[in-house]
């Protein structure tokens, strides 16, 4: 049988057949991922062969199929291993607020290039909604701009007066996404809208940048009511954006990307090159400057956490 991994624990992992049933599995002697060193061989989000045992209700895991895209941590004592939080995801939603807590840009973009660089779709969900006034609205459209502009879908929701929750469903229908974002930017607040009396386990939504206290990961997907999966999982530390080669960090920005082409030299890295059409667009106002500062912070390595 076929099935998604819903849950896991280390050593048995909840599948979730096509039938809907759920069947708890264990895995097959050693299965291996080609290419791919990690402490633990599956990970919710993947698709597996799983076969039941003869008169248990449980079930042997006995292949995980490809995986479009997972989502690793460093693994603590182990330098070379890794461990896969998360394979198959559809959406990675960073929830931001302007104000109270003030999510920066450079934390925004820190996200972004993450979430490119894992080849996951990302969107930003603004949240808080209700407190803006007309000079914050302002503001917020400027954001909203600069981040659509690139690609990114933008959506601005109230958790607390339930504005914009439909869109957001709408967008979440039959997708496995991922809820990121600062404490207090409202994720509890917005799942709690979207999974009604589900009672997630707080402060340990998925925050990307986090330094998690957490050293075991016992992920897991929930169901949202109007169809679609969440991830839930305990603070992700140090996750991805330290692997990323400095010289392929353009590519992880879309609209420079766009651009690179038009250096001068292949292996240009758009710091101080002659010829570089990053810098170009830069001085012609055709490169937000706010992106480029991110650029260059996490190209140097100085970027803050927050
Ligand atoms: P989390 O740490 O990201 O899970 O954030 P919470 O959901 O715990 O929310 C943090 C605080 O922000 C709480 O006091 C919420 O009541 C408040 N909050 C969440 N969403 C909204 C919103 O849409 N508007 C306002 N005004 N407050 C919100
Ligand atoms: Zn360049």
């Amino acid at each position: 049988m076929e099935g998604l991994v819903i849950k896991s624990t280390g050593s048995w992992y909840t599948v979730e057949g096509k039938n809907q049933q759920r069947y708890e599995c264990r895995i097959k002697g050693k299965l291996r991922m080609k290419g791919l060193v990690s402490t633990n061989p599956v990970a919710v989000g993947d698709i597996v062969d799983f076969e039941l045992e003869p008169e248990l209700q449980t079930g042997v895991i006995s292949k995980v199929h490809d995986r479009k895209n997972y989502i690793i941590r460093k693994s603590i004592n182990l330098s070379k291993q890794v461990q896969i939080i998360a394979a198959n995801l559809d959406l990675a939603c960073l929830v931001v607020t302007l104000a109270s807590p003030r999510t920066s840009l450079g934390f925004i973009d820190r996200f972004l290039v993450t979430a490119e660089a894992y080849g996951v779709p990302a969107v930003l969900v603004f949240n808080k909604l209700d407190l803006f006034n007309q000079e914050g609205l302002e503001i917020l459209d400027n954001y909203i701009d600069l981040y659509q502009r690139i690609g990114y879908p933008c959506y601005s929701v109230s958790a607390i007066k339930g504005t914009n929750i439909e869109t957001l469903e709408a967008l979440l229908k039959d997708k496995i996404s991922l809820f990121s974002g600062h404490s207090g930017v409202g994720k509890s607040s917005l799942i709690n809208r979207l999974i009604p009396g589900k009672e997630l386990r707080t402060g340990q939504i998925s925050d990307w940048s986090d330094m998690g206290k957490h050293t075991t990961t016992f992920a897991e997907l929930f169901d949202l009511p109007s169809g679609g999966k969440l991830i839930d999982t305990p603070g992700i530390r140090e996750l991805g954006i330290t692997d990323i080669e400095k010289y392929e960090l353009g590519h992880f920005f879309p609209e420079m990307r766009a651009l690179m082409n038009d250096c001068k030299f292949n292996n240009c890295v758009h710091i101080n090159e002659p010829g570089c059409a990053v810098l170009k667009a830069l001085d012609e106002g055709d490169l937000e400057p706010t992106r480029y500062d991110s650029y260059q912070s996490i190209y140097f390595g100085n970027d803050t956490r927050h």
